[in-house]
């Protein structure tokens, strides 16, 4: 089969290699029919969550199954599908918490307590086509995949909804719905969110369903501070241009946001803050996403936390927490938890989830979207690839 095989930092190429077989009675092979580029991806694609061995990226995608192992009940050669990003067995202590990204079966390898080598243990669930940190599963960029616990994870789709209209619940709907359900809104609320890539116009439209009365994205590319307002109807402001902070303080009467939503994570670009706003030598310390966050929220707010951040070691402002009496959360989003949910909001057209797609190309042209995506390039804003 063909597949968008990562090989080294910035070298994904689409190759031919065997296809996946049934290795569990619990697994089913899915045939992908769509599959998409996520902003985490793009983590592993520059190096900052390593792999050395060959492997198939991709953790969005759907399809239609093509065979079942012997212990599955609920699929069917034919069905088609959705499947959530974390892989969890749906059996363990975790899982049946209702936390899968916690799943204790997925990835025996890396689970636990943080071992003598950072980075290498000490994280949860296994994700699709996610490192060998995150179990070393070949991932869905690919013609065929092989889908582990399969009564736990993928739910059928209905023939009426394309798969553009529901290849989103794989990931970014439910993290951006998390993001807010984190918060426990009660109504009323005013959410900043930090990120108009994917996951924050996500985040930004779960905020109206989950009940705030003003959403505001922060962004440093106009180009999807447009998208922001358009796919999310969110005030936007451009990072690049004015103080976030101290413009989000003016929108509030001073207080701040009820909410401060992180969706950009470890990788906030520097470089295009400190060109355009001449940050002076003293505050680069503070250009962190984060701690923007708990600068632009208001005392004892919320700060949800779903941008990655993978590095082990962290100067954490603890006393900004303390202080402001803060409640922060974050992690993988619960998506097993929340996507039926999310599901009956599409097929009921509270929500619609395709309006960012910018790009929809064969999955040969993986490469070369890896990169314009990652150079946010040509107003990229969401790749589907098509195998
Ligand atoms: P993306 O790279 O497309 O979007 C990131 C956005 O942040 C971009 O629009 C970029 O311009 C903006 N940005 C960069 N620096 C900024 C700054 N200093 N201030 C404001 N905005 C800034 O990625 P995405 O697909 O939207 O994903 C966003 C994050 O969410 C990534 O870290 C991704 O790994 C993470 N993610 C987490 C989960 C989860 O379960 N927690 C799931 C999916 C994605
Ligand atoms: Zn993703
Ligand atoms: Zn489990």
């Amino acid at each position: 089969m063909k597949a968008a095989v990562f090989h080294k930092m910035k070298d994904i190429q689409v190759e031919t290699i065997d296809d996946p077989r049934i290795e569990d009675a619990r697994d089913c092979i899915l045939r992908v029919t769509s599959t998409a580029i996520c902003g985490s991806d793009l983590h592993i694609y520059n190096g900052m969550v390593p792999q050395t061995r060959d492997m198939v990226m991709g953790h969005e995608f759907m399809g239609i199954v093509e065979e079942v192992g012997s212990g599955v009940k609920n699929l069917k050669k034919g069905d088609r599908v959705v499947v959530p990003f974390p892989i969890s067995c749906g059996t363990c202590h975790y899982c049946n918490m209702q936390l899968p990204t916690h799943c204790e079966n997925s990835n025996p390898d890396n689970y636990g307590p943080e071992g003598e080598v950072p980075m290498m243990k000490g994280v949860g669930a296994a994700l699709f086509g996610y490192t060998d940190i995150y179990g070393g599963y070949n991932g869905g960029q690919a013609e065929y995949v092989r889908v582990p616990y399969a009564d736990y994870g993928p739910r059928k789709i209905h023939d009426n909804l394309t798969d553009e209209q529901v290849l989103f619940l794989t990931d970014i709907f439910p993290t951006g719905w998390a993001a807010i359900d984190w918060a426990q809104l009660k109504g009323g609320e005013t959410v900043v969110v930090w990120g108009c890539g994917p996951v924050g116009i996500m985040a930004m439209k779960s905020a109206w369903l989950q009940g705030a009365k003003r959403v505001i994205g922060v962004d440093i590319q106009p180009y999807r501070l447009e998208m922001a307002r358009k796919s999310a109807n969110a005030e936007v402001i451009n990072y690049a241009e004015v103080d976030a902070v101290q413009v989000i303080r003016d929108m509030t009467g001073g207080y701040g946001a009820d909410v401060c939503v992180d969706a950009v994570g470890m990788e906030a670009d520097r470089t295009v803050l400190e060109k355009a706003m001449n940050v002076v030598q003293a505050e680069k310390g503070t250009m962190k996403v984060l701690e923007k966050c708990m600068d632009a929220v208001r005392r004892s707010g919320t700060v949800s936390v779903v941008g990655v951040y993978g590095s082990p070691y962290d100067n954490f402002p603890l006393y900004k927490w303390f202080d402001k009496g803060l409640t922060l959360r974050g992690g993988q989003a619960w998506v097993h938890r929340y996507i039926d949910h999310l599901i009956s909001l599409v097929e009921g057209g509270k929500v619609k989830l395709d309006d960012i797609i910018t790009h929809t190309v064969p999955l040969s042209e993986a490469s070369r979207m890896y990169d314009i995506f990652n150079k946010k390039e040509d107003n990229c804003l969401k790749v589907v690839l098509k195998p």
